[in-house]
């Protein structure tokens, strides 16, 4: 059972992109859940939202996907996370410098 992170990263450009789909949901519900649970369980901020993914991750290495696979995913995904709040920035802010 060969799991294919590459593909899982990949959007595909129909309207029900897995991808998308997979981001609007953690967007939309377990960002806000793992919020509320620090929150009620009197935890440092982002401590569900760290040792949350790292469990989740941890769960694909105990499945047997390579740490490497998963690292380059990882890097990738918050390459584009990290556009992406660069982007909402630009937008947003004022603007940088004149060149
Ligand atoms: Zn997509």
């Amino acid at each position: 059972m060969a799991i294919d992170l590459h593909k899982l990263t990949q959007h595909d450009q129909g309207e029900d992109c897995p991808v998308c789909h997979t981001q609007q949901m953690v967007r939309g519900a377990l960002i806000p859940a793992a919020a509320a649970w620090e929150v009620s369980e009197e935890l440092p901020r982002f401590s569900v939202a760290l040792h949350g993914a790292a469990e989740l991750l941890g769960v694909m290495l105990g499945e047997g996907v390579a740490r490497e696979e998963i690292d380059a995913a990882l890097a990738k995904l918050l390459d584009d996370i990290g556009r992406g709040i660069g982007e909402d920035e630009v937008m947003g802010g004022p603007p940088q410098g004149n060149a």
